[in-house]
């Protein structure tokens, strides 16, 4: 029999092997690919999607479409449990057991919702990405009817980015300019370069969006935003941008995992007890060096990943992951604004945004051209 390798995830630690698939499969293997939906979205492009620079289509990847005619099968669902002694993935609600010889898992990461009480229906997280188009319906639909108010919470890329991105949309649609809070906790954009925190801070006040630094979100109660001093805020809409963590994947299946919950992989990306499971992208726990969940990681794992699945399904060496250095941060914080730094190092103004956008856009190209 063919031996399998099992992918959990097309995300972005998966690109190089999913463009390799027909490779893998000359050589005699069998390649699954388990997703919940046919598409995966390139979240550095998300927010410019809710602000109307990039339609759906231009930022994801058609997985489904790219597995199979690559020769592997796809599963569309979702991989909720792994049984690593009888190499098996098991699909949340059909419960269907998947084979494996050697798993790769780049399942990303999610927001939690454990903050969040009520049944709001308008309570939005950054991820998965396709939820920033319901959001932004919603924001159209509402602010036809007047003004509205909008929360969002955190300060980090995707808080304000999302902040900017919906004074873009609503500007371009033209409708009434909400009432947009950043909620920055106590120190807007703590543990950043300063000189970046101050760049955001004046391109998105000359937004005339509000930055609050007046304490910690404690929880979400329905339509309201309520902070650890006991102040509320009501909202009409509220995006919950709050930081993410590893999926449950591995702590549900009792594999080795770092303190946040992700897949305990070694220099190898290789999980630390079983020599056969392999990671990438959000959903690990780098032991040797924990890392940012920033995509430019999950990129710069690919080539790697690839060679060890490979290497491991025909027994070969693997090769290491070196992580690199400092990372290129740009921010797209609408209406063509960017603010870009790196070490000391940052400027904001249409050519950062310029940057960012040539920079998503190939790596769109590279993956979608294959
Ligand atoms: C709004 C926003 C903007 C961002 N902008 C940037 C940026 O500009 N630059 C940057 O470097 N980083 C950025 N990040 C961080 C970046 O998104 C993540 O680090 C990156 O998405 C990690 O890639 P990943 O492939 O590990 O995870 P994901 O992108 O989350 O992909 C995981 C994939 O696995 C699938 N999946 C999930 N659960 C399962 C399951 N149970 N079974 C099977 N498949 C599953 C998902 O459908 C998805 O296709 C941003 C994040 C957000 C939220």
């Amino acid at each position: 029999m063919k031996k399998r390798l099992l992918l959990i995830g097309g995300g972005h630690a998966h690109m190089v092997t999913l463009a390799n698939i027909h490779n893998i499969v000359a050589k005699g293997f069998a390649v699954t690919v388990i997703q919940p939906s046919e598409y995966h979205y390139y979240s550095g492009m998300g927010p410019g999607m809710l602000g109307g620079t990039y339609q759906p289509e231009e930022i994801r990847f058609a997985t489904r479409r790219q597995v199979e005619a690559k020769g592997g099968s796809f599963i569309l669902g979702k991989a909720y449990r792994i049984d690593p002694h009888k190499r098996l993935v098991i699909l949340a609600e059909t419960e269907e057991e998947i084979p494996f010889d050697v798993l790769s898992c780049n399942a990303g990461s999610y927001v939690p919702r454990n903050t969040m009480s009520g049944d709001f229906p308008n309570v939005f997280t950054p991820k998965p990405i396709e939820t920033l188009l319901l959001a932004k319906k919603k924001i159209l639909d509402l602010a036809e009817a007047g003004r509205i108010t909008i929360a969002v919470i955190g300060s980090g890329p995707s808080a304000i980015e999302i902040a900017g991105n919906i004074h873009q949309l609503c500007r371009r649609r033209g409708i009434i300019m909400p009432v947009i809070q950043l909620f920055g906790g106590r120190n807007f954009m703590s543990g950043r370069p300063p000189r970046v925190r101050q760049l955001v801070r004046k391109v998105l006040l000359g937004k005339g969006i509000e930055i609050l630094e007046v304490g910690h979100v404690q929880r979400i109660d329905n339509d309201r935003v309520c902070l650890e001093n006991g102040k509320e805020y009501r909202a009409d809409i509220i995006f919950a941008a709050v930081g993410v963590k590893p999926s449950q994947i591995f702590a549900r299946s009792g594999l080795p995992i770092g303190p946040d919950g992700g897949l305990q992989v070694n220099e190898y990306l290789q999980s630390i007890r079983y020599s056969y499971i392999f990671g990438g992208g959000d959903c690990i726990h780098f032991a040797e060096q924990p890392l940012d969940k920033v995509g430019v990681y999950a990129v710069r794992q690919n080539p790697v990943l690839y060679h060890n699945l490979l290497a491991c399904l025909e027994g070969r060496p693997l090769e290491k992951f070196s992580p690199g250095g400092r990372y290129l941060l740009i921010y797209n914080l609408g209406d063509g604004d960017g603010v870009l730094g790196k070490w000391s190092f940052a400027f904001a103004g249409q050519l950062a945004f310029s940057i960012k956008d040539w920079i998503d856009r190939r790596f769109i190209k590279t993956f979608i051209s294959n």
